[in-house]
Protein backbone atom coordinates (compact mmCIF):
# COMPACT_ATOMS: atom_id res chain seq x y z
CA UNK A 1 0.00 0.00 0.00
CA UNK A 2 0.92 3.46 -0.86
CA UNK A 3 2.11 5.39 2.32
CA UNK A 4 0.11 8.90 1.75
CA UNK A 5 1.84 10.59 4.69
CA UNK A 6 4.22 12.34 3.29
CA UNK A 7 1.47 13.93 0.96
CA UNK A 8 -0.79 14.97 4.18
CA UNK A 9 0.54 18.36 4.77
CA UNK A 10 -2.59 19.08 6.26
CA UNK A 11 -2.68 16.77 9.31
CA UNK A 12 1.14 17.47 9.42
CA UNK A 13 0.05 21.44 10.24
CA UNK A 14 -2.54 20.39 12.57
CA UNK A 15 -0.64 18.50 14.46
CA UNK A 16 1.69 21.21 14.62
CA UNK A 17 -0.30 23.67 15.67
CA UNK A 18 -1.92 21.67 18.27
CA UNK A 19 1.80 20.70 19.52
CA UNK A 20 2.15 24.32 20.05
CA UNK A 21 -0.83 25.07 22.01
CA UNK A 22 -1.50 21.98 23.94
CA UNK A 23 0.96 23.36 27.00
CA UNK A 24 -1.46 26.38 27.24
CA UNK A 25 -3.21 25.71 30.40
CA UNK A 26 -4.97 29.05 30.70
CA UNK A 27 -8.95 29.62 30.90
CA UNK A 28 -11.78 27.62 33.28
CA UNK A 29 -13.81 24.70 32.14
CA UNK A 30 -17.34 26.34 32.58
CA UNK A 31 -19.39 25.20 35.69
CA UNK A 32 -22.45 26.87 35.50
CA UNK A 33 -24.26 23.92 33.90
CA UNK A 34 -22.56 20.84 36.76
CA UNK A 35 -22.32 18.48 33.59
CA UNK A 36 -19.78 20.38 31.69
CA UNK A 37 -17.67 20.76 34.68
CA UNK A 38 -16.60 17.64 34.29
CA UNK A 39 -14.88 17.65 30.71
CA UNK A 40 -11.02 17.02 31.03
CA UNK A 41 -9.45 20.20 30.74
CA UNK A 42 -6.62 18.23 28.76
CA UNK A 43 -9.16 17.55 26.14
CA UNK A 44 -7.66 19.56 22.97
CA UNK A 45 -9.13 18.30 19.13
CA UNK A 46 -8.14 20.10 16.00
CA UNK A 47 -10.14 18.69 12.74
CA UNK A 48 -10.24 20.70 9.25
CA UNK A 49 -12.69 18.92 6.38
CA UNK A 50 -11.87 20.12 2.95
CA UNK A 51 -14.05 21.02 0.10
CA UNK A 52 -13.90 17.78 -1.45
CA UNK A 53 -15.16 16.11 2.01
CA UNK A 54 -11.79 14.95 3.06
CA UNK A 55 -11.24 15.20 7.11
CA UNK A 56 -8.10 15.62 8.83
CA UNK A 57 -7.62 15.61 12.72
CA UNK A 58 -5.26 16.28 15.50
CA UNK A 59 -5.10 15.17 19.06
CA UNK A 60 -8.49 14.54 20.86
CA UNK A 61 -10.89 15.14 18.07
CA UNK A 62 -13.08 12.19 18.60
CA UNK A 63 -13.60 12.71 22.24
CA UNK A 64 -17.52 14.04 22.44
CA UNK A 65 -19.05 16.71 23.63
CA UNK A 66 -22.30 18.76 24.10
CA UNK A 67 -22.52 21.42 20.90
CA UNK A 68 -23.61 24.59 23.13
CA UNK A 69 -23.74 27.78 21.35
CA UNK A 70 -22.12 25.85 18.15
CA UNK A 71 -25.52 24.82 17.12
CA UNK A 72 -26.65 28.18 16.74
CA UNK A 73 -25.64 29.30 13.20
CA UNK A 74 -26.91 25.82 11.92
CA UNK A 75 -30.07 26.02 13.50
CA UNK A 76 -30.81 29.80 12.40
CA UNK A 77 -29.60 28.13 8.76
CA UNK A 78 -32.91 25.99 9.25
CA UNK A 79 -35.03 29.10 10.19
CA UNK A 80 -33.45 30.75 7.38
CA UNK A 81 -34.17 28.26 5.34
CA UNK A 82 -37.90 27.82 6.01
CA UNK A 83 -38.82 31.97 6.52
CA UNK A 84 -36.31 33.54 4.69
CA UNK A 85 -33.98 36.77 6.05
CA UNK A 86 -36.79 39.33 6.09
CA UNK A 87 -39.20 37.07 8.29
CA UNK A 88 -36.54 36.37 10.74
CA UNK A 89 -35.33 39.47 10.86
CA UNK A 90 -38.75 40.36 12.43
CA UNK A 91 -37.70 38.27 15.14
CA UNK A 92 -34.17 38.52 15.64
CA UNK A 93 -31.66 41.30 15.09
CA UNK A 94 -28.58 41.07 12.58
CA UNK A 95 -26.40 43.30 15.50
CA UNK A 96 -23.48 42.50 17.26
CA UNK A 97 -24.38 43.05 20.51
CA UNK A 98 -20.97 43.96 22.24
CA UNK A 99 -22.52 41.67 25.06
CA UNK A 100 -22.02 38.85 27.08
CA UNK A 101 -23.57 35.64 25.32
CA UNK A 102 -26.12 35.28 28.18
CA UNK A 103 -26.81 38.89 28.23
CA UNK A 104 -30.31 40.53 28.24
CA UNK A 105 -29.79 42.18 24.94
CA UNK A 106 -33.40 42.95 23.08
CA UNK A 107 -34.35 46.18 21.76
CA UNK A 108 -36.25 48.63 23.33
CA UNK A 109 -39.76 48.64 22.77
CA UNK A 110 -39.54 45.51 20.74
CA UNK A 111 -37.70 43.29 23.06
CA UNK A 112 -36.44 41.93 19.58
CA UNK A 113 -33.03 39.74 20.62
CA UNK A 114 -29.86 41.63 19.08
CA UNK A 115 -28.96 38.64 16.59
CA UNK A 116 -29.21 35.06 16.76
CA UNK A 117 -26.11 34.08 18.11
CA UNK A 118 -26.84 35.14 21.64
CA UNK A 119 -28.72 32.81 24.03
CA UNK A 120 -31.61 35.50 23.51
CA UNK A 121 -31.33 35.30 19.83
CA UNK A 122 -31.12 31.43 19.68
CA UNK A 123 -33.63 30.67 21.66
CA UNK A 124 -36.05 32.94 19.41
CA UNK A 125 -34.60 31.37 16.41
CA UNK A 126 -35.25 28.09 17.75
CA UNK A 127 -38.92 28.71 18.34
CA UNK A 128 -39.09 30.18 14.95
CA UNK A 129 -38.37 26.79 13.32
CA UNK A 130 -41.61 25.70 11.88
CA UNK A 131 -43.68 22.74 13.49
CA UNK A 132 -47.23 22.22 15.32
CA UNK A 133 -45.44 21.05 18.70
CA UNK A 134 -42.19 21.44 20.79
CA UNK A 135 -41.40 17.55 20.28
CA UNK A 136 -41.78 18.44 16.05
CA UNK A 137 -39.84 21.38 16.28
CA UNK A 138 -36.71 19.31 18.30
CA UNK A 139 -37.17 16.34 15.79
CA UNK A 140 -36.91 19.06 13.24
CA UNK A 141 -33.82 20.59 14.96
CA UNK A 142 -31.91 17.72 15.22
CA UNK A 143 -32.48 16.20 12.26
CA UNK A 144 -31.01 19.36 10.20
CA UNK A 145 -28.47 19.66 12.64
CA UNK A 146 -27.31 15.80 11.24
CA UNK A 147 -27.61 16.59 8.36
CA UNK A 148 -25.03 19.52 8.98
CA UNK A 149 -23.10 16.49 10.68
CA UNK A 150 -23.78 13.62 7.75
CA UNK A 151 -24.75 11.63 9.90
CA UNK A 152 -27.46 11.12 13.01
CA UNK A 153 -26.57 12.94 16.07
CA UNK A 154 -28.42 12.50 19.43
CA UNK A 155 -28.67 14.19 22.72
CA UNK A 156 -26.61 14.03 25.63
CA UNK A 157 -29.66 13.29 27.92
CA UNK A 158 -26.92 14.16 30.95
CA UNK A 159 -26.09 17.79 29.74
CA UNK A 160 -29.97 18.53 29.09
CA UNK A 161 -31.13 17.43 32.37
CA UNK A 162 -28.17 19.04 34.04
CA UNK A 163 -28.80 22.47 32.02
CA UNK A 164 -32.77 22.33 32.57
CA UNK A 165 -32.09 21.74 36.13
CA UNK A 166 -29.71 24.90 36.28
CA UNK A 167 -31.18 27.37 33.71
CA UNK A 168 -33.37 29.98 34.99
CA UNK A 169 -31.38 32.74 33.36
CA UNK A 170 -32.45 31.36 30.07
CA UNK A 171 -35.91 30.92 31.43
CA UNK A 172 -35.99 34.45 32.60
CA UNK A 173 -34.48 35.81 28.93
CA UNK A 174 -37.55 33.74 27.57
CA UNK A 175 -39.85 34.97 29.81
CA UNK A 176 -38.96 38.87 28.90
CA UNK A 177 -39.20 38.20 25.42
CA UNK A 178 -42.51 36.78 25.48
CA UNK A 179 -43.24 39.51 27.61
CA UNK A 180 -42.25 41.95 25.05
CA UNK A 181 -44.02 40.11 22.35
CA UNK A 182 -40.66 38.73 20.54
CA UNK A 183 -41.59 35.29 21.40
CA UNK A 184 -44.52 33.28 19.80
CA UNK A 185 -44.59 30.05 21.61
CA UNK A 186 -44.84 29.20 25.56
CA UNK A 187 -41.57 30.47 27.13
CA UNK A 188 -40.94 27.06 29.27
CA UNK A 189 -41.24 24.73 26.18
CA UNK A 190 -39.26 27.28 24.12
CA UNK A 191 -36.54 26.92 26.34
CA UNK A 192 -36.66 23.39 26.66
CA UNK A 193 -36.19 23.06 22.70
CA UNK A 194 -33.37 25.16 23.19
CA UNK A 195 -31.90 23.23 25.71
CA UNK A 196 -31.47 19.97 24.19
CA UNK A 197 -30.37 21.68 21.13
CA UNK A 198 -27.43 22.69 23.48
CA UNK A 199 -26.99 19.04 24.31
CA UNK A 200 -26.69 17.43 21.01
CA UNK A 201 -23.79 15.71 20.97
CA UNK A 202 -20.73 16.27 18.49
CA UNK A 203 -16.95 15.54 18.14
CA UNK A 204 -14.34 17.85 16.92
CA UNK A 205 -14.27 16.62 13.31
CA UNK A 206 -18.96 16.82 13.49
CA UNK A 207 -18.10 20.60 13.98
CA UNK A 208 -15.62 20.59 11.13
CA UNK A 209 -18.00 19.13 8.72
CA UNK A 210 -20.64 21.47 9.51
CA UNK A 211 -18.58 24.41 9.14
CA UNK A 212 -17.23 22.91 5.40
CA UNK A 213 -21.38 22.77 4.87
CA UNK A 214 -21.19 26.50 5.47
CA UNK A 215 -18.16 27.32 3.28
CA UNK A 216 -19.09 25.00 0.42
CA UNK A 217 -22.27 27.11 0.22
CA UNK A 218 -24.77 25.13 1.88
CA UNK A 219 -24.04 21.11 0.51
CA UNK A 220 -22.03 18.74 3.09
CA UNK A 221 -18.99 18.08 1.28
CA UNK A 222 -19.19 14.69 2.94
CA UNK A 223 -22.59 13.23 2.07
CA UNK A 224 -23.03 15.43 -1.47
CA UNK A 225 -26.44 16.32 0.58
CA UNK A 226 -27.52 20.24 -0.39
CA UNK A 227 -28.62 21.24 3.62
CA UNK A 228 -29.55 24.75 3.13
CA UNK A 229 -29.16 26.59 -0.10
CA UNK A 230 -26.16 28.95 -0.75
CA UNK A 231 -27.80 32.56 0.11
CA UNK A 232 -28.29 30.83 3.41
CA UNK A 233 -25.39 29.80 3.92
CA UNK A 234 -23.76 33.22 2.85
CA UNK A 235 -26.18 35.37 5.37
CA UNK A 236 -25.22 32.30 8.16
CA UNK A 237 -21.28 33.09 7.64
CA UNK A 238 -21.87 36.91 7.89
CA UNK A 239 -23.62 36.90 10.91
CA UNK A 240 -21.37 34.64 12.16
CA UNK A 241 -17.99 37.15 11.25
CA UNK A 242 -20.23 39.89 13.06
CA UNK A 243 -21.49 38.11 16.28
CA UNK A 244 -20.38 34.47 16.88
CA UNK A 245 -17.43 35.41 18.98
CA UNK A 246 -20.28 37.67 21.12
CA UNK A 247 -18.28 40.27 22.94
CA UNK A 248 -15.17 39.47 21.28
CA UNK A 249 -16.58 39.23 17.86
CA UNK A 250 -15.11 42.82 16.36
CA UNK A 251 -11.28 41.58 17.97
CA UNK A 252 -11.80 38.50 16.96
CA UNK A 253 -12.28 39.45 12.99
CA UNK A 254 -9.72 41.96 13.19
CA UNK A 255 -7.23 39.12 14.12
CA UNK A 256 -8.36 36.14 13.00
CA UNK A 257 -10.51 37.17 9.79
CA UNK A 258 -13.00 33.77 9.67
CA UNK A 259 -16.15 33.41 10.22
CA UNK A 260 -17.06 31.61 13.82
CA UNK A 261 -18.65 30.28 16.64
CA UNK A 262 -17.68 29.17 19.86
CA UNK A 263 -19.51 27.29 22.67
CA UNK A 264 -19.14 26.94 26.73
CA UNK A 265 -18.59 23.17 26.65
CA UNK A 266 -15.35 23.95 24.59
CA UNK A 267 -16.32 23.82 20.67
CA UNK A 268 -15.36 26.37 18.37
CA UNK A 269 -16.58 25.89 14.78
CA UNK A 270 -15.12 28.11 11.88
CA UNK A 271 -15.30 28.22 8.09
CA UNK A 272 -12.97 29.70 5.18
CA UNK A 273 -15.20 30.19 2.41
CA UNK A 274 -14.79 27.83 -0.50
CA UNK A 275 -11.87 26.26 1.38
CA UNK A 276 -12.74 24.02 4.70
CA UNK A 277 -14.00 24.11 7.43
CA UNK A 278 -12.34 24.16 10.74
CA UNK A 279 -13.16 23.41 14.21
CA UNK A 280 -11.32 22.50 17.85
CA UNK A 281 -12.39 21.53 20.77
CA UNK A 282 -10.98 22.46 24.52
CA UNK A 283 -12.78 22.82 27.53
CA UNK A 284 -10.78 25.80 29.61
CA UNK A 285 -12.90 28.92 28.63
CA UNK A 286 -11.77 32.64 28.48
CA UNK A 287 -13.76 35.60 30.34
CA UNK A 288 -15.97 35.67 27.00
CA UNK A 289 -16.97 32.19 27.12
CA UNK A 290 -14.92 30.93 24.41
CA UNK A 291 -12.27 28.00 24.39
CA UNK A 292 -8.44 29.62 24.72
CA UNK A 293 -6.54 26.96 22.81
CA UNK A 294 -8.89 26.81 20.34
CA UNK A 295 -8.99 30.55 19.62
CA UNK A 296 -5.07 30.60 20.10
CA UNK A 297 -5.24 27.75 17.54
CA UNK A 298 -7.60 29.26 15.28
CA UNK A 299 -5.72 32.49 15.16
CA UNK A 300 -2.65 30.46 14.29
CA UNK A 301 -4.03 28.41 11.26
CA UNK A 302 -5.51 31.90 10.00
CA UNK A 303 -2.06 33.50 10.28
CA UNK A 304 -0.47 30.19 8.51
CA UNK A 305 -2.69 30.22 5.72
CA UNK A 306 -3.57 33.61 5.33
CA UNK A 307 -7.07 33.08 5.45
CA UNK A 308 -8.52 36.23 6.60
CA UNK A 309 -11.52 37.37 4.86
CA UNK A 310 -10.08 40.64 4.01
CA UNK A 311 -6.63 39.61 2.87
CA UNK A 312 -7.40 40.27 -1.29
CA UNK A 313 -6.58 36.97 -3.35
CA UNK A 314 -3.67 36.71 -4.84
CA UNK A 315 -2.77 38.20 -8.56
CA UNK A 316 -3.41 35.44 -10.87
CA UNK A 317 -0.62 35.44 -13.83
CA UNK A 318 -1.05 37.16 -16.63
CA UNK A 319 -4.64 36.81 -18.28
CA UNK A 320 -3.57 38.03 -21.17
CA UNK A 321 -1.50 36.24 -23.56
CA UNK A 322 -2.10 37.86 -26.57
CA UNK A 323 -3.66 41.54 -28.01
CA UNK A 324 -2.89 42.17 -31.46
CA UNK A 325 -4.33 42.58 -34.98
CA UNK A 326 -3.71 41.03 -38.41
CA UNK A 327 -0.64 43.70 -38.67
CA UNK A 328 1.33 41.17 -37.28
CA UNK A 329 0.21 37.93 -38.41
CA UNK A 330 1.17 37.06 -42.59
CA UNK A 331 -1.72 36.75 -44.53
CA UNK A 332 -2.74 32.74 -44.68
CA UNK A 333 -0.01 31.78 -48.07
CA UNK A 334 -2.88 29.79 -49.72
CA UNK A 335 -4.84 32.68 -50.47
CA UNK A 336 -4.60 34.05 -53.63
CA UNK A 337 -2.62 36.85 -54.48
CA UNK A 338 -5.60 39.42 -54.62
CA UNK A 339 -6.97 38.35 -51.54
CA UNK A 340 -3.92 38.87 -49.82
CA UNK A 341 -3.22 42.11 -50.60
CA UNK A 342 -7.26 43.27 -49.65
CA UNK A 343 -5.88 41.51 -46.18
CA UNK A 344 -2.43 43.45 -46.04
CA UNK A 345 -4.58 46.45 -46.75
CA UNK A 346 -7.13 46.03 -44.23
CA UNK A 347 -5.08 44.18 -41.48
CA UNK A 348 -5.72 46.82 -38.59
CA UNK A 349 -9.18 45.76 -39.04
CA UNK A 350 -9.16 42.22 -37.70
CA UNK A 351 -7.67 42.10 -33.54
CA UNK A 352 -7.08 39.58 -31.53
CA UNK A 353 -6.67 38.83 -27.68
CA UNK A 354 -6.37 35.87 -26.14
CA UNK A 355 -6.34 35.06 -22.42
CA UNK A 356 -5.68 32.13 -19.79
CA UNK A 357 -6.44 30.83 -16.54
CA UNK A 358 -9.71 31.59 -14.60
CA UNK A 359 -11.86 34.41 -15.60
CA UNK A 360 -12.77 36.89 -12.84
CA UNK A 361 -13.69 40.30 -12.71
CA UNK A 362 -9.89 41.80 -12.83
CA UNK A 363 -9.10 38.99 -15.36
CA UNK A 364 -12.03 40.40 -18.27
CA UNK A 365 -11.53 43.85 -16.67
CA UNK A 366 -7.98 43.32 -18.42
CA UNK A 367 -9.30 41.11 -21.48
CA UNK A 368 -12.13 44.34 -22.02
CA UNK A 369 -8.89 47.15 -21.89
CA UNK A 370 -7.00 44.85 -24.24
CA UNK A 371 -9.53 44.51 -26.37
CA UNK A 372 -10.49 48.03 -26.70
CA UNK A 373 -6.85 48.76 -27.30
CA UNK A 374 -6.69 47.34 -30.70
CA UNK A 375 -10.11 47.60 -31.68
CA UNK A 376 -10.37 49.46 -35.00
CA UNK A 377 -11.64 52.62 -35.50
CA UNK A 378 -14.06 51.45 -37.49
CA UNK A 379 -16.43 48.36 -37.24
CA UNK A 380 -14.18 45.39 -38.06
CA UNK A 381 -13.45 41.80 -36.66
CA UNK A 382 -12.62 40.67 -33.18
CA UNK A 383 -11.14 37.22 -32.15
CA UNK A 384 -11.68 36.49 -28.67
CA UNK A 385 -9.65 33.21 -28.05
CA UNK A 386 -10.64 31.97 -24.59
CA UNK A 387 -9.51 28.05 -25.15
CA UNK A 388 -7.35 28.63 -22.42
CA UNK A 389 -9.78 29.94 -19.69
CA UNK A 390 -10.35 26.80 -17.35
CA UNK A 391 -12.66 29.01 -15.76
CA UNK A 392 -15.61 31.44 -16.45
CA UNK A 393 -16.87 33.01 -12.85
CA UNK A 394 -20.38 34.16 -13.01
CA UNK A 395 -19.45 37.88 -12.42
CA UNK A 396 -17.21 37.55 -15.79
CA UNK A 397 -19.80 35.62 -17.19
CA UNK A 398 -22.02 39.03 -16.77
CA UNK A 399 -19.21 41.41 -17.76
CA UNK A 400 -18.49 39.46 -21.10
CA UNK A 401 -21.87 39.03 -21.76
CA UNK A 402 -22.57 42.15 -21.94
CA UNK A 403 -19.33 43.48 -23.55
CA UNK A 404 -20.32 41.31 -26.17
CA UNK A 405 -23.44 42.58 -26.91
CA UNK A 406 -22.49 46.39 -26.58
CA UNK A 407 -19.42 45.64 -29.02
CA UNK A 408 -21.42 43.58 -31.60
CA UNK A 409 -24.02 46.72 -31.58
CA UNK A 410 -21.49 49.05 -32.07
CA UNK A 411 -20.87 47.11 -35.22
CA UNK A 412 -17.96 45.16 -34.80
CA UNK A 413 -18.50 40.97 -35.57
CA UNK A 414 -16.89 39.05 -33.15
CA UNK A 415 -15.86 35.04 -32.57
CA UNK A 416 -14.74 33.59 -29.47
CA UNK A 417 -12.84 30.68 -29.80
CA UNK A 418 -13.86 28.20 -26.91
CA UNK A 419 -11.22 25.18 -27.62
CA UNK A 420 -12.31 21.84 -27.31
CA UNK A 421 -13.71 21.83 -23.90
CA UNK A 422 -15.54 24.77 -23.41
CA UNK A 423 -15.51 25.63 -19.14
CA UNK A 424 -19.03 27.48 -19.09
CA UNK A 425 -18.02 29.77 -22.22
CA UNK A 426 -21.01 28.58 -24.03
CA UNK A 427 -23.97 31.32 -22.34
CA UNK A 428 -21.42 33.99 -23.26
CA UNK A 429 -21.39 33.89 -27.21
CA UNK A 430 -24.55 35.47 -27.31
CA UNK A 431 -24.21 37.31 -30.65
CA UNK A 432 -20.98 36.03 -31.40
CA UNK A 433 -19.77 33.40 -33.79
CA UNK A 434 -17.97 30.25 -32.19
CA UNK A 435 -14.97 28.61 -33.40
CA UNK A 436 -13.04 25.26 -32.15
CA UNK A 437 -9.59 27.07 -32.48
CA UNK A 438 -7.73 30.32 -33.26
CA UNK A 439 -6.67 29.23 -36.77
CA UNK A 440 -10.62 28.78 -37.86
CA UNK A 441 -11.51 32.39 -36.00
CA UNK A 442 -8.76 34.17 -38.18
CA UNK A 443 -10.16 32.43 -41.01
CA UNK A 444 -13.28 34.05 -40.54
CA UNK A 445 -12.35 37.31 -39.91
CA UNK A 446 -10.05 37.45 -42.85
CA UNK A 447 -13.25 35.62 -45.22
CA UNK A 448 -15.42 38.43 -43.76
CA UNK A 449 -12.70 41.31 -44.70
CA UNK A 450 -12.07 39.84 -47.88
CA UNK A 451 -15.73 39.34 -48.53
CA UNK A 452 -17.04 43.02 -47.71
CA UNK A 453 -13.66 44.56 -49.65
CA UNK A 454 -15.08 42.57 -52.70
CA UNK A 455 -18.18 43.25 -52.37
CA UNK A 456 -17.22 47.36 -52.55
CA UNK A 457 -15.19 46.83 -55.18
CA UNK A 458 -17.77 45.29 -56.95
CA UNK A 459 -20.63 47.83 -56.27
CA UNK A 460 -17.85 50.83 -57.52
CA UNK A 461 -16.85 48.97 -60.47
N1 LIG B 1 -26.45 26.14 26.70
C1 LIG B 1 -25.61 27.27 26.96
C2 LIG B 1 -26.40 28.40 27.57
O1 LIG B 1 -27.46 28.71 27.12
C3 LIG B 1 -24.97 27.71 25.70
C4 LIG B 1 -24.13 28.94 25.88
C5 LIG B 1 -22.88 28.92 25.06
O2 LIG B 1 -22.41 27.90 24.60
N2 LIG B 1 -22.27 30.07 24.93
O3 LIG B 1 -25.98 29.01 28.51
Amino acid sequence: MVDTAPFDVISAGLAEVHGQFLPVTDGEVASYIPKLALADPNDFGLALVSMDGHRYQAGRSQVPFSIQSVAKPFVYALALAELGLDEIHRWVGNEPSGDAFNAISLERGTGRPANPMINAGAIATTDLVPADSPEERFARVLEGLSAFAGHRLEVDEEVYRSESATGDRNRALAYLMHAAGSLRTEPRAAVETYFRQCAVRVNTVDLAVMAATLATGGVNPVTGRTVVPERVAVQVLAVMATCGMYDAAGDWLVRVGLPAKSGVSGGLAAASPGRFGLACYSPPLDPTGSPVRAVAALREVSRRLGLHLMQPPAPGPATVTACTTAEHWPPAADRPPQERELLARGARRIALVAARGELDFTAVERVLYALASVAPDRPGWLVLDLAEVMWVRPTARTMLTAALARVTAAGHRVCVVTGAEPYGHGELTTGAEVRGSRADAVAWAEDGLVGESAGLRKSTD
